[in-house]
């Protein structure tokens, strides 16, 4: 099969014939259909250093994907081939205090498609059957191919009450943009984004944003005076920028509650003061509650959720590297690649 393959300790990415896995015990094997491209699969093909203190080549990279069932292992029930599935970018053990209370999302023994086994930037790739998403027939696969950071937003924004809030979304990546919009969805009031680049920004309002920011030509602190109020109940941070979070904590209204999403520098200061005076709840995210968050997409998307404003390119997989190429200038939303051409 051809797969998308981190060859070797450096930068780049190759496309390679390698064998089709065979599924174990509790596994499916997937035909993949679509794979999107997610800032994580651009941090290995760039071989930053998170990349290089993480990835172990050689590797199948890729987590955001759709595909059909095309194997079983022994032992898997409740599933049938050609049934089309998305799968939970997560595996977890199962078997620690976390999982067993219920509680997977915070399993410390977490490994990731794509990062730390095979992934999905394949024709074939084998899960386990526990981490699969059965995908209705209404919803098309270009939009159930990222499902995985629709739902990073929908985990990150869903644990806040945003009715008639005012939120304060720092980075209008893909992430930071199906935030916005779900913000919008479930009705809060000002929903604020700010970001270094104008096509996401514009990105972001079509997706439900009542105001942008521009940080390169605006101070996001001069927001409050404008909007006239004392603070935002509810901030986001997706960018991964420290000045971000910085301003970010800074327009917090007293008592307000932030979520870290956007993976910061290692030595990125806070300004603690800012979440001691103002007593503000401080709240680390990390990938999707399984499997709460997928069923609160999968409906959302099914009653109206506007997901395929996110998704700017569609591309054949054999142009991979220019889907690479737009993620690392961010001239795109979401860039779905196609196995089926
Ligand atoms: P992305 O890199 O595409 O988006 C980040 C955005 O922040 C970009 O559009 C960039 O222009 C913008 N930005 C840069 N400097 C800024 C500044 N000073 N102010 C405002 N915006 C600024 O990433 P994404 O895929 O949307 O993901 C968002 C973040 O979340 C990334 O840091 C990513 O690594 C992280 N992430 C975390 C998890 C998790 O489980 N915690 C999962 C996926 C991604
Ligand atoms: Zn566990």
């Amino acid at each position: 099969m051809r797969a998308v393959v981190k060859a070797s300790a450096a930068p780049g990415l190759e496309m390679r014939e390698v064998p089709i896995p065979a599924p174990g015990a509790n596994e499916v094997l997937l035909k993949l259909e679509k794979t999107a491209i997610c800032g994580t699969d651009l941090h290995i093909y760039q071989w930053d250093e998170w990349a290089q203190r993480t990835i172990k080549p050689p590797l199948i990279i890729g987590h955001e994907f759709v595909g059909r069932i095309v194997g079983i292992g022994e032992g898997v029930r409740g599933y049938s081939e050609g049934q089309r599935v998305s799968a939970e970018g997560h595996v977890v053990c199962g078997v620690c205090r976390n999982c067993r209370a219920g509680k997977p999302h915070l399993c410390p023994h977490t490994e990731g498609i794509g990062v730390n086994r095979d992934g999905g930037f394949a024709e074939y790739v084998v899960v386990p059957a526990s981490n699969l998403w059965p995908i209705p027939d209404e919803i098309p696969s270009e939009l159930a191919a990222f499902f995985d950071p629709f739902g990073n937003a929908a985990h990150c924004a869903l644990q806040f009450d945003l009715v008639g809030e005012d939120v304060l979304i720092t980075g209008a990546g893909p992430i930071g943009i199906m935030a916005a919009g779900i913000a919008r969805h479930v009705g809060a009031r000002h929903i604020v984004i700010s970001d270094v680049n104008d096509h996401r920004l514009e990105l972001a309002r079509n997706m439900g944003a009542t105001r942008t920011i521009n940080v390169t030509r605006e101070n996001l602190r001069d927001i409050l005076g404008e909007l006239d109020i004392d603070g935002f109940d509810v901030g986001m941070e997706m960018s991964g920028n420290p000045q971000a979070f910085g301003d970010l904590l800074h327009c917090m209204y007293h008592g307000g509650r932030v979520a870290l999403l956007g993976l910061l520098p290692k030595g990125a200061g806070v300004d603690w003061d800012q979440v001691i005076f103002k007593g503000l709840q401080v709240h680390g995210i990390y990938g999707r509650r399984m499997y709460e968050t997928w069923y609160k997409m999968t409906q959302m998307v099914l009653t109206g959720f506007p997901l395929r404003k996110a998704l700017t390119h569609q591309l054949p997989i054999e142009q991979f590297e220019t889907g690479f190429e737009l993620m690392a200038a961010g001239e795109c939303g979401k860039v779905v690649c196609d196995w089926t051409g």
